[in-house]
């Protein structure tokens, strides 16, 4: 008989169990005989299959269920109803608990049940522990007890929105995610669909939304920018800072970049509205290098206002504005920044108030320096000879060609680099392209979708997406939403579909 108790507990849990906190996952088996302090009930996750349940009823249902035929009952306390598996063991009788599990045990041995299901909730909670200490206490029955907690199957629509609330947005559950979320309701309640409704819940959760950073980015596949055939044919501007005004009351650095020569201008200015701006592009860029074909910058207004668009068609440049929120389009401007920024933060250490004057010196050195992706350094694409470097100013350069040649010379040099350097620049692209759309995930928005634009404000602390915005219209690879009733055009690898 004893072979039919197969739990093993430490006195630790047994303890446990004593105190209420019945808590063993896991019942390690074991067919050894039960001692005297091992327990006869242990606590498991799932119903096990074809168990007998122990359920408490009162008097009234003891009644009610002994004038239905199909009962077993050999005790007076205790009732076997074959249809529902269970034992109806009557908790509200007169009797005392010994005589109450001594009729539970009869019973048992009767039907040849070793294991009874205990499925624990609130209400039944004081009677397995009255049950427990008496079984404890009169030594009467070998029969083990499995305790499950209840699981409650829920049918209301409106109690299924308050458990994934309460499982998902109270301060406790801290917008758990799907699995997590699942795994946490499916220990108290059940209902069908669960797992879609909690997946379905967590997609439309604004916080989530807006906070959480997904696994999924929406990946545009890249165009190939054009590139240009000829240096300064197509030129970036930009603007860096606010910097440290310094002595020149320079707060501010508008620099220039050819697309193809990736040669730099840079020029420290102490403001950025846009008359500055434009005369210090025509003065130092456009008077001394010729008139740009394209100019390519971002929406800032120094570059969009009307003196900017209105001196650019007076020269017949053509100007792009870069899409806002993808900054890939002046990926290379931005690169160099992060250069120009090292450079002048090292150089100015020691004093914060000459930047200016370090910045032609960090252009010299960016121009004739090899650059990675034309091989080539910016100057001589530009100037189709190699600079004259303090370094091989000892060497003495070796001419290569003389005087009658030099314009033949100088042009085949031209046309031979540059036409190197674009080959240079497209191979680099395209392998750059093939890189970047394996990883693509390319999105179509219809027009009224919602969607989340990524915050571009770098501060941690800052929500990582703002919106939702309404869209107006798909251009892939970019997409035009309404934001603030102003009409914007934003990159698509930057948004990702709101559920509402
Ligand atoms: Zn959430």
């Amino acid at each position: 008989m004893h072979e039919q108790v197969v739990s093993v507990l430490t006195r630790a849990q047994k303890k446990k169990i004593d105190s209420k906190e019945i808590n063993t996952d896991r019942p390690t088996e074991s067919s050894t005989a039960r001692r005297p302090d091992q327990p006869t009930a242990v606590e498991v996750l799932k119903r096990p299959k074809d168990i007998t349940e122990l359920r408490f009823s009162d008097n009234y249902n003891n009644k009610c269920l002994r004038q239905s035929n199909n009962i077993v009952s050999d005790a007076s306390y205790c009732t076997y109803v074959p249809s529902q598996s269970a034992i109806f063991l009557n908790t509200r009788s007169l009797s005392t608990q010994e005589v109450l599990v001594r009729d539970l045990e009869k019973l048992c041995k009767k039907l040849n049940i070793n294991d009874l299901l205990i499925i624990k909730n609130k209400s039944v909670d004081k009677n397995i522990q009255s049950l427990l200490r008496s079984i404890d206490r009169y030594k009467t029955t070998s029969l083990k007890f499995l305790i499950t907690k209840e699981v409650t199957r829920i049918t209301d629509k409106d109690e299924i929105i308050t458990i994934l609330n309460d499982f998902h947005i109270l301060p406790t559950s801290g917008h758990a995610g799907i699995n997590r979320m699942i795994n946490n309701i499916k220990k108290y309640y059940f209902w069908p669909g669960i797992t879609n409704d909690v997946i379905n819940f967590v997609k439309k959760c604004k916080s989530c939304q807006i906070q959480k950073h997904t696994n999924r980015h929406t990946k545009e596949p890249m165009t190939i920018t054009s590139t240009a055939s000829t240096a300064f044919e197509r030129i970036s501007l930009d603007i860096m800072g606010p910097l440290d005004v310094d002595n020149y009351d320079n707060k501010y650095i508008l620099t220039l970049q050819c697309d193809l020569s990736k040669y730099v201008e840079a020029y420290p200015l102490p403001r950025k509205d846009t008359e500055t701006v434009t005369k210090a592009f025509v003065t130092n860029f456009v008077l001394r290098y010729g008139v740009p074909k394209t100019v390519i910058s971002d929406r800032g207004t120094e570059f969009t206002s009307s003196v900017m668009v209105e001196t650019c068609r007076l020269l017949g440049i053509e100007k792009h504005i870069s899409t806002a929120y993808h900054h890939e389009t002046l990926g290379a401007i931005e690169n160099t920044h992060k250069h120009l920024g090292a450079y002048l933060r090292i150089q100015c250490e020691n004093n914060k108030a000459d930047w200016s004057d370090w910045v032609p010196f960090w252009c010299f050195s960016f121009n004739t320096s090899v650059h990675s992706e034309t091989k080539y350094t910016p100057y001589e694409l530009v100037f189709g000879k190699m600079c004259n470097l303090p370094s091989n100013l000892s060497k003495g350069i070796d001419p290569l060609y003389n005087h009658d040649d030099y314009p033949k010379e100088l042009k085949y040099r031209l046309q031979k680099a540059q036409a190197d350097a674009m080959q240079n620049l497209l191979q680099s692209k395209i392998s750059r392209k093939c890189l970047y759309d394996k990883n693509c995930n390319s999105v179509k928005y219809n027009t009224g979708d919602l969607i989340l634009l990524k915050n571009q404000v770098g501060n941690k602390l800052d929500n990582v997406y703002e919106g939702p915005y309404k869209v107006l219209k798909d251009i892939s690879p970019n997409v035009l939403i309404s934001k603030k009733n102003k009409e914007i055009l934003v990159h698509k690898n930057n948004t990702k579909l709101f559920y509402d």
